[in-house]
């Protein structure tokens, strides 16, 4: 059903190359909007930047990756957007204002029109880099649209519902519609530290597309995990999980994985950034989890505690900025593309 309904969307693109008796179809056929939503997990070193771009075209950019490198981020992140279709970025949401996730703003301002910046407001954190990131960020912004979300906040992109459930150490109790429930694994989570960093500030987002659910929580901490989900979980089962925190071992509580029951995760590690063992297992053990894909092999972990190589896009240090494309239908079916290998692998939730 699946495999006859992505091809049935994809087959209206390439026409030229469709077999004759497609060839005939209507003409209307290559310009009907798409029935799907994508997924871009881009491969930035270990930051984050993720692109969605909904049914109707309307794109919103989660995150934009580190400054510097020839503007190496900017360019990935146009490289999905072309993969896409799209020519500009409707809503850019910076999670938080650590460097490789907001470092990556002034060079795409420069190379991409960008509709509105959303962001979990001022930063907090007293550190030197965090404050120079910040205030570059202050400076590419100055003039355009900007607004601050808030927990329970939506981005209104037509066809999909997108909720902040949380931002700027805040966080929702309850989605609209949604019942939460008790936690089971709340009893046995563990203490978790407090963390003055703008990772636990981290604004993060359920994206909803029909029945397919998709979670990015940014960079947030232990703490404000176990503090969303427990004693109640207002989060329903994630169809795919964007792995919290690159895979860090400081965020990727039991209480949250296990609760969210996710079905695919895609870990956006770098070579030698984040992918820890502790995370990379609780992830991996997660009930019902059928895929753990990764960015890069995690190369200070060991073999034991990295995916096989087939669902890794960069399997040898820095690589060539691989990444993994999702491609989601309204029913909850998605696909998964490693655009390293082209091998495409579909998922549903039973
Ligand atoms: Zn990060």
């Amino acid at each position: 059903m699946v495999t006859a309904l992505l091809f049935a969307l994809c087959a209206v693109a390439p026409l030229a190359l469709a077999p004759a008796h497609l060839a005939a179809a209507p003409q209307h056929a290559a310009v009907t909007k798409a029935h799907h939503l994508l997924i871009y997990s881009i491969d930035v070193e270990g930051g984050q930047s993720t692109l969605l771009v909904a049914p109707s075209g309307a794109s919103l950019l989660v995150d934009t990756g580190w400054p510097d490198h020839n503007g190496r981020d900017a360019e990935r992140i146009q490289a999905a957007m072309r993969d896409a279709g799209v020519t500009k970025i409707n809503y850019l949401l910076i999670t938080h204002y650590h460097t490789d996730h907001v470092g990556g703003v002034p060079n795409l301002i420069a190379r991409v029109p960008i509709g509105e910046f959303l962001d979990h407001g001022p930063n907090r954190e007293d550190s030197a880099s965090t404050r120079a990131g910040y205030e570059a960020y202050l400076k590419a912004i100055a003039g355009k649209p900007h607004r601050v979300v808030h927990p329970g906040d939506t981005i209104p992109i037509p066809g999909l519902n997108v909720i902040v459930l949380a931002a700027d150490g805040k966080h929702i109790s309850a989605i609209p519609g949604i019942q939460p429930k008790p936690n089971p694994y709340c009893a046995t989570e563990r203490q978790w530290p407090t963390d003055p960093s703008e990772n636990a500030r981290s604004a993060g987002i359920l994206v909803t597309y029909g029945k397919f659910r998709f979670l990015d929580l940014g960079d947030l901490t232990g703490a404000k995990e176990v503090a969303l989900v427990c004693p109640n979980n207002p989060i329903p089962p994630i169809d795919l999980y964007l792995v919290t925190h690159h895979g860090m071992d400081l965020s990727n509580s039991h209480a949250i994985v296990d609760a969210i029951h996710p079905l695919v995760a895609i870990m956006n590690n770098g070579a030698h950034k984040a992918g820890k063992p502790a995370a990379w297992q609780t992830v991996h053990d997660s009930p019902g989890l059928q895929a753990l894909y990764m960015l890069h092999t995690a190369e200070d972990s060991d073999a034991a505690h990295n995916s096989p190589e087939a669902f890794i896009a960069n399997p040898k240090g820095d690589g060539d900025g691989h990444y993994f494309k999702v491609v989601a239908l309204s029913n909850g079916g998605f696909s998964v593309t490693n655009t390293r290998t082209g091998k495409t692998t579909e998922y549903a939730r039973k």
